[in-house]
């Protein structure tokens, strides 16, 4: 079924750039991709299993089943993928289990901060090459990672750097898991400062990395939200993604344990995969890149809008509100004389009012080539006014990192940067980050 969607997404009827990979390449069930370009499959990794896929893998290898339970507890309780730390299991099967099922899958090339420390950007490489980046954000009462679900993007958003950049590969649910797991272990080593004067990450008890602390330089705390805003469409790598979502909230041992309600999957509006998600049996949060209420602009600035129009994207959200009683958040980038109009406003209040929804309006944020800005922000107040008026929740997103290109649509991470330092796996006792930003 997942393939279904990846074909459907992958050979929209009117072929959109970016998008057209030759259906060869989905039927042969290799990763999307661009043509001709040959990627390694990134190797099977403990996070890509669940936990009766885990005793089956340790089961092949010649152990008993109670190893895989070890192991998630050493992974996925402790945060600990080093097997010289895992004292519990012989140490002849300590590395084979390692080996087998803890490899190292990204590489932390280059970490970027901002915001006093409390926004980091993190460059990662795969072991194929391919360059992702995740981002994680200490607030007073929450601790957010963005994360990537695809090396690249194929929708190829005009106002987006890593549309512009076009897709790469889908990353695996491990590639996923990893950038979860490298900001848990951060945050419960204390790595990551806490605004001054505030306190420190969430207090809910429970669950890895907990060990309160809060004050003025932070301390220890743990992540308690992800939201899929970084590279990549995650619906457009369904059942990765899926699989990621489970392990990142079902409860330690099997995965992270963060709540599903403070789990964000973020899309353009892939029709057929919103739905599929709507069935899952989930309470993760939908949010729907909007950024036009009418088809005439969204064809343009969100260009899958040309498979799945604003008044089918939108029956689909309303159904999975129906489905999950959560809310739907719609994200409207506001762009200078593009979609700010006080009439696109009215229209858009006409669409969501009286709808399970809130609008999330994004100053649009920079990136390398664009012709378009921000907007005024006296007329993006009575854009807001406007949609408030019809009693529309609304708020103004805080666009965090934009001094390290680390705010939405900022994710490149196409080339090597300059001051790269090669082949340093991420762990709390190797890391070393680069203090300052990036200009
Ligand atoms: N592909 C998914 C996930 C990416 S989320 C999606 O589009 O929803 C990244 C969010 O940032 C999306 O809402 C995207 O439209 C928005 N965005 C992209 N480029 C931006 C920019 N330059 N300024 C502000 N927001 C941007």
């Amino acid at each position: 079924m997942a393939k279904a969607i990846e074909s459907l997404q992958l050979s929209p009827a009117e072929p959109v750039r970016g998008l057209a990979v030759p259906a060869e390449t989905v039927l042969a069930g290799s990763e999307p991709g661009v043509p001709g370009k040959r990627h390694v499959r990134p190797p099977r990794h403990l996070a890509d299993l669940d936990l009766a896929e885990r005793r089956a893998a340790v089961a092949e290898l010649g152990q008993p089943g109670y190893r895989a339970d070890q192991l998630s507890r050493h992974y996925f309780a402790r945060l600990t993928d080093d097997p010289a730390d895992m004292t519990d299991l012989p140490a002849g099967v300590r590395a084979e289990l390692g080996g087998a099922l803890l490899p190292p899958l990204l590489t932390a090339q280059r970490e970027l901060e901002c915001d006093g420390g409390t926004t980091r950007k993190t460059l990662w490489r795969a072991v194929d090459g391919a360059f992702v980046e995740s981002v994680l954000m200490r607030y007073p009462d929450r601790v957010t990672m963005c994360v990537s679900s695809q090396a690249g993007c194929g929708m190829d958003c005009p106002f987006c750097a890593t549309g512009q950049a076009g897709l790469t590969r889908n990353l695996s649910t491990a590639e996923i898991v990893t950038q979860v797991f490298a900001g848990a272990r951060a945050m419960a080593a204390g790595a990551v400062p806490g605004l001054p004067g505030r306190s420190g990450g969430p207090g809910r008890s429970g669950g890895p990395g907990r060990s309160g602390g809060p004050g003025r330089s932070g301390g220890p705390g743990r992540v308690s939200n992800v939201v899929f805003m970084g590279m990549g469409e995650p619906l457009a790598n369904y059942r990765s993604v899926l699989a990621a979502v489970r392990r990142i909230t079902d409860p330690a041992p099997a995965g992270l344990g963060i709540s599903q309600r403070s789990v964000t999957v973020s899309t353009v509006g892939l029709v057929p995969a919103i739905r599929k998600l709507a069935a899952e049996d989930l309470s993760v949060r939908l949010a729907v890149s909007l950024h036009a209420p009418d088809d005439e602009l969204r064809d343009e600035l969100v260009p899958v809008n040309r498979r799945w129009k604003v008044a089918e994207v939108l029956d689909a959200a309303w159904d999975y509100a129906a489905a999950t009683g959560r809310r739907v958040s719609i994200e409207y980038a506001m762009i200078r004389d593009i979609n700010d109009h006080a009439w696109r406003a009215d229209r858009l209040a006409g669409l969501l009012a009286g709808r399970l929804a809130h609008v999330n309006l994004i100053p649009l944020n920079p990136t390398p080539g664009s012709k378009w800005t921000a907007s005024d922000p006296a007329v993006a107040a009575e854009f807001l006014d406007r949609l408030a008026a019809r009693g529309v929740p609304v708020t103004v997103r805080d666009t965090r990192g934009t001094q390290i290109d680390g705010a939405c649509g900022q994710l490149a991470a196409s080339t090597v940067p300059a001051r790269a330092e090669p082949d340093r796996r991420a762990s709390v006792t190797d890391r070393r980050p680069s203090r300052g930003h990036d200009r």
